[in-house]
């Protein structure tokens, strides 16, 4: 079996809650979704089997805190991912998978082999593409099993109805789970700050934990 991989790189986390935090990235060819912000779309990509997905991970010196597993996104290649996650699991590894949280049977078959999730929550006024609330819910059911966080990009275009459905997500899973508000980085002036505050106040005013983080590499100019 063979996957594809558009890159393998160590760096610093630049997203969500382990903002800072080094770790080794392998970044999986292809999407499900086709976000308007989308700022991952490689053109190419190099195959690998597990066990040689696996050695150029461990040809990294181990000083870093986990693995990111990222995309596109990883669960469309779950047979491949799940191989994958059993042999750096074996090797004493973190998994830490960020995914747009929109495919949980997929998921179902990887979970018990994952430690951290990164899943988004798709906001249709920000990515354009369409609702995927039920697909969000079905998700996070499965995947509060482990620890996770949320975030959502926020867009001019995010309307205030998709934050309330968001917040809905947020209460019904019954659990007291962290969301970063992530402004999108080529929209991101003083109007987009004001309405993300805003967006913030109703978290709050919810009693969701809410932190606004951008992404934090693309403003200091690493990958
Ligand atoms: S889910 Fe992520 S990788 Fe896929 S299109 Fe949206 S932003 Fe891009």
């Amino acid at each position: 079996m063979k996957g594809k991989i558009a890159e393998i790189f160590e760096s610093i986390q630049g997203e969500g809650i382990y903002l800072g935090k080094k770790q080794v990235f392998v970044r999986f060819y292809g999407c499900n979704l086709a976000c308007k912000f989308c700022d991952t779309k490689p053109e190419t990509f190099t195959e690998y089997s597990p066990r040689e997905l696996f050695d150029k991970i461990a040809d990294f010196p181990y000083d870093y805190h986990s693995i990111a597993f990222t995309g596109g996104e990883p669960l469309l290649q779950k047979a491949f991912l799940k191989e994958v996650l059993q042999l750096t699991k074996k090797a004493g590894l973190l998994n830490y998978l960020e995914t747009n949280g929109a495919l949980p049977k997929e998921l179902e078959e990887v979970i018990d082999l994952v430690d951290i999730i990164a899943m988004d929550l798709k906001l249709p006024s920000s990515t354009q593409i369409g609702e995927l609330w039920d697909k969000h819910r079905r998700f996070l059911k499965i995947a509060l099993r482990k620890e996770i966080f949320l975030k959502a990009v926020i867009c001019h275009s995010t309307e205030e109805e998709d934050i309330e459905k968001l917040l809905d997500v947020i209460k019904k899973s019954k659990r007291r789970l962290a969301l970063v508000l992530q402004p999108n980085s080529y929209e991101h002036d003083t109007k987009l700050q004001q309405k993300m505050e805003r967006f913030r106040q109703m978290c709050i005013d919810a009693d969701v934990v809410a932190w606004i983080i951008p992404q934090v590499h693309k403003i200091r100019g690493i990958k």
